[in-house]
């Protein structure tokens, strides 16, 4: 990226995530001006005893990773299955697993 493609305006950037403290949970919100602060800041907060919580939307237990997206796969309407959600072309990823 040259310096030229740099935006000349001043950036906000904010970033927002569900954390846990010391027995509570709730949103973050940590804006900053710089990229740069940014990723400082989120790297203070490990230091403040500030977790992210695990994701909620993931499904319960393990799902699998389609060895050839590298994504976790969906659990298909057959109990016990899953399938890789991308598509290839017009079809989707032909990856299916076990659990
Ligand atoms: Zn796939």
């Amino acid at each position: 990226m040259t310096e030229d493609a740099l935006p000349a305006g001043e950036m906000k950037y904010s970033f927002k995530a569900h954390v846990q403290a010391h027995g509570f949970a709730g949103d973050l919100i940590i804006s900053s001006t710089t990229i740069n602060d940014l990723v400082k800041s989120i790297k203070l907060l490990e230091r403040g005893g500030i977790q992210p919580t695990t994701a909620t939307s993931h499904p319960t237990g393990s799902a699998p990773v389609c060895p050839i997206h590298q994504r976790p796969m969906k659990p298909s309407r057959k109990p016990g299955s899953f399938y890789c959600s991308a598509k290839v072309g017009d079809d989707y990823c032909k990856e299916k697993a076990r659990a």
